[in-house]
C-alpha cells in the first residue's frame, strides 16, 4: 500500500488541526467556451497525438472537509493558462492560444476523496503571477473557489490576488512545492494541494428505511461519475443500505448465477433486480442489468427495514472507465495473475490485463448476472492509449458480471508515470488513470 493509503487510515488523527483553503476571486478568464474534452488530462486533447507545450505537471491532492474527512462525490474544475500564457476565453489576453492544451478540466472525487489533474506549468500573462484556478462543488454545497500557486516564483511577492488574502497560514497553503518527479527524463513536476472546505459534512443518522444520496450516488463503480451503463458495475451511496459488510461469494451464486438478494438486500434499476455484489450500510455494489434501455432508470434499495424512496439516474450506452487503486493507478494484473501497481511496474513490451466497467455490450449478449467460464468479447472496439501511445488490445471482453477485461501489450515508454485511458465505440474515458512502467521489470 502507498504512502497514501496509509495516510487514509490516520485521518482521523489531525482532526480540528486543518487550515482551512481561503476562497480566492474566479477571475475574468473560466472558459467561456468550455472544451469538447473535460477529462483530468489536460495534456492531451481528444485522440489528439500531439501534446500541449509546456512542462508537463501533475496535480493531486484530496478535498476535505474542516476535519479532515474526505469529501466524496466532490466535482473539482481546474482552468490556467497555457505555456503562452493564454486562456480558453474570448477575452484572454494573450492570444497565441496552444490549441493542443485543454485548457480546463474536472475530476468528481472518490471515497478516498482524492483527485489527479495531468497538465502543463501555467505560463505567465500581465498582472499576474503563476497560477491553476480551482473550482470545488461538494453535494449539497455552493461552488468554492479558489486558486494554487507555485512556491518559490518571482511575482508571488507582489501577486495582488495572492497578497489579497489576509490569513497568512492560508496565504501559505496555497503556495505549493511543484517538485521534480524523481527520474523524469522529460522533467516532469508533481505538486501535493488539499482543498479543506469549511464544511461538516452531515453524516446522515442510520435511516428507518434505506436512502440513497440523491446527488451523484448513482455511480460507475469505477470512475464515480454518475450514471449507469447496463452490464457496468455501479456503486451506490446512501445510509442504512445494509446492516452488515461483505461481497458475494460462491456460496451466494447458484447456477452460476450471482444473488439478486444478499442478506436481505436487493436492489432495482429500471423496474429489474440487479445482481448483487457486495453490501454495507452506505454503499452497495451492483450490476446494472445488462437490458436495461436507454434513458432513465428509477433505482430503489430494498432490506429488511424497508424499500427507499426512487432515485432517477441516467442509462447511458457507453462510460468507460478503470478501476483503479490507491493514488489512481489503474487496477491491472500480468498475465500470472500478479498485480501491478506503483510498487511493481509493468514493462515496455508485456502483456497485461486492465480491469474497468461501463465497456457496454458483449457478442453474445452477456445474460444478467450470469457466471460464464469464458469471457464474453466486446462488440465495439476499444482503443487503449498510454501517454497518447495507441497500445496493441490483444483481448476485449466481460470477464465476469460488470468486470471487463482489456489486455494490452505495454507500449515503449521511458521509466515513469504515464497516463492511460481508453476509448469504446467511439466514447471516451472521462476520466484517465496511472500506469507506472520500467524497463526490464520485474523478472522479464
Ligand atoms: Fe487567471
Amino acid at each position: 500500500m502507498g504512502m497514501g493509503g496509509l495516510f487514509f487510515q490516520v485521518r482521523g488523527a489531525f482532526a480540528e488541526e486543518l487550515v482551512l483553503t481561503p476562497e480566492q476571486t474566479l477571475g475574468p478568464y473560466y472558459p467561456d467556451r468550455m472544451p469538447l474534452d473535460r477529462d483530468n488530462d489536460l495534456l492531451i486533447l481528444n485522440g489528439n497525438i500531439t501534446p500541449a507545450v509546456g512542462t508537463v505537471s501533475w496535480i493531486s491532492g484530496r478535498i476535505l472537509s474542516r476535519a479532515g474527512s474526505p469529501v466524496r462525490g466532490a466535482l473539482v474544475e481546474i482552468w490556467q493558462a497555457d505555456e503562452n500564457g493564454a486562456y480558453i476565453h474570448s477575452a484572454s489576453p494573450v492570444r497565441n492560444r496552444d490549441t493542443n492544451f485543454q485548457g480546463y478540466g474536472r475530476f468528481l472525487t472518490g471515497s478516498g476523496g482524492a483527485y489527479l489533474f495531468r497538465t502543463v506549468k501555467p505560463g505567465l500573462y500581465p498582472g499576474r503571477t503563476r497560477h491553476v484556478h480551482f473550482a470545488v462543488t461538494a453535494p449539497g454545497q455552493p461552488r468554492f473557489v479558489t486558486q494554487l500557486y507555485i512556491e518559490g516564483e518571482a511575482f508571488n511577492g507582489t501577486d495582488g490576488v495572492l497578497r489579497g488574502i489576509t490569513n497568512a497560514a492560508q496565504r501559505a497553503s496555497v503556495v505549493v512545492p511543484w517538485n521534480a518527479v524523481d527520474g523524469s527524463r522529460i522533467g516532469e513536476l508533481a505538486a501535493r494541494f488539499d482543498v479543506v472546505l469549511g464544511v461538516t459534512p452531515a453524516e446522515t443518522a442510520e435511516a428507518e428505511r434505506p436512502t440513497i444520496v440523491s446527488m451523484s450516488g448513482i455511480v460507475s463503480a469505477a470512475t464515480e461519475i454518475p450514471g449507469v451503463v447496463p452490464g457496468g458495475c455501479i456503486t451506490i451511496y446512501g445510509a442504512g443500505l445494509a446492516a452488515g459488510t461483505r461481497n458475494w461469494t460462491a456460496a451466494d451464486a447458484a447456477d452460476n448465477q450471482l444473488p439478486r438478494t444478499l442478506d436481505g438486500v436487493s436492489v432495482q434499476i429500471g423496474g429489474k433486480a440487479a445482481p448483487v455484489l457486495y453490501i454495507s450500510p452506505k454503499q452497495v455494489n451492483v450490476q446494472a442489468p445488462p437490458d436495461l434501455e436507454a434513458g432513465n432508470a428509477a433505482v430503489t434499495v430494498n432490506n429488511a427495514s424497508g424499500t427507499s424512496d426512487a432515485v432517477n439516474t441516467s442509462v447511458l450506452a457507453l462510460a468507460p472507465g478503470f478501476f483503479q487503486i490507491a493514488e489512481e493507478y489503474v487496477a491491472a494484473v500480468r498475465l500470472d495473475g500478479s498485480r501491478i501497481g506503483p510498487a511493481a511496474s509493468a514493462a515496455p513490451g508485456e502483456t497485461i490485463v486492465l480491469y474497468g466497467t461501463g465497456f457496454g455490450p458483449t457478442i453474445p449478449a452477456a445474460q444478467t448476472g450470469q457466471l460464464t467460464a469464458e469471457a464474453l468479447p466486446l462488440a465495439a472496439a476499444v482503443t487503449v492509449r498510454v501517454d497518447g501511445i495507441v497500445a496493441a488490445v490483444s483481448f476485449a471482453g466481460l470477464a465476469s458480471p460488470g468486470l471487463y477485461q482489456i489486455h494490452i501489450t505495454v507500449p515503449d515508454l521511458r521509466d515513469g508515470d504515464h497516463a492511460i485511458t481508453a476509448e469504446v465505440g467511439g466514447v471516451r474515458m472521462q476520466k484517465m488513470a496511472l500506469l507506472r512502467t520500467r524497463a526490464g521489470s520485474p523478472g522479464v
